[in-house]
């Protein structure tokens, strides 16, 4: 999956290709010229918006993998910036808090179950109560596992109320994050950095904000959404209103975000 850049000398447009450290080092087809272009944007919302695009495009069941990952992603972000957050209340500094939480991860880095268990205490110790979301159906587990384990060929409606359950979710603990998600995009700034030290002499570095279905959120562009009032029959109310809100929630992102994501997947208009 690729996406446009521009080139800072010619302005032609290159595609770059996504990869896992938001860094592109770049040589435009044209000119030549070197560039190195970085993109503050999470892994999470990365994956968010690749599931976004292919449920768009009509891939209803790759779309669930891409969602199912920004799901996993997000708790290592919500790990990160809770670790961060608290050593930055301490003598401790960033440097030394980063790479101990580096060396912490990867004890867990290649089994899910184990991040989760860290997503869970780190949940506990921030907020004071219990993750009550983290059960199959909080999850979409039996779901996930149904269409990425055993083969299944999910509809559209099923994969778009998967898709609102997730992002109703992680809309709910980013809001819950607050400014303490700043934490772990720190590290991305200086993961930037790093990388800006080491380039040679002669590349331009370009910065950019890529559009989101969260970054709308974080900024607080998307129109409010009213919670639906508490229902007046039992349970079973309480848990379709629950989805209703889920579900008017993404589509409301969806329809505010979903133009700008199918815009910047297919670039600029023109040659
Ligand atoms: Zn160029």
């Amino acid at each position: 999956m690729d996406f446009p850049t521009v080139c800072p000398t010619c302005a032609r447009e290159n595609r770059a290709e996504f990869a896992d450290s938001s860094i592109y080092d770049l040589t435009c087809d044209r000119c030549g010229a070197h560039y190195c272009v970085l993109v503050r944007k999470q892994k999470f919302e990365v994956l968010f918006d690749l599931g976004t695009r292919a449920l768009m495009d009509g891939y209803a069941r790759e779309a669930v993998a891409s969602f199912a990952a920004a799901l996993e992603r997000f708790m290592e972000f919500y790990v990160r910036a809770v670790a961060l957050e608290r050593a930055a209340g301490t003598d401790t500094d960033f440097g030394t808090a980063l790479a101990a939480l580096d060396g912490t991860w990867r004890h867990v880095a290649s089994q899910s179950e184990r991040q989760l268990g860290m997503f869970t205490l780190a949940y506990l110790l921030r907020e004071g109560r219990e993750p009550e979301f983290l059960t199959p159906k909080g999850l979409g587990t039996d779901f996930r596992n149904r269409v990425i384990h055993r083969g299944s060929l999910p509809t559209r409606a099923e994969v778009e109320a998967y898709a609102a359950l997730i992002f109703a979710l992680i809309d709910r603990l980013l809001s819950e994050l607050g400014t303490g998600a700043a934490h772990a995009e720190l590290a991305q700034e200086q993961a930037f950095a790093a990388h800006l030290a080491a380039l040679p002499d002669g590349v331009t570095v370009v910065f950019e904000e890529h559009p989101g279905m969260f970054r709308a959120r974080r900024f607080g562009t998307l129109t409010p959404l009213p919670k639906p009032a508490k229902p007046a029959g039992g349970a079973g109310a309480r848990v379709n209103d629950a989805r209703a809100f889920q579900e008017a929630l993404f589509r409301r992102a969806l329809a505010e975000r979903g133009p700008q994501l199918a815009h910047f997947k297919r670039g600029p208009v023109g040659p």
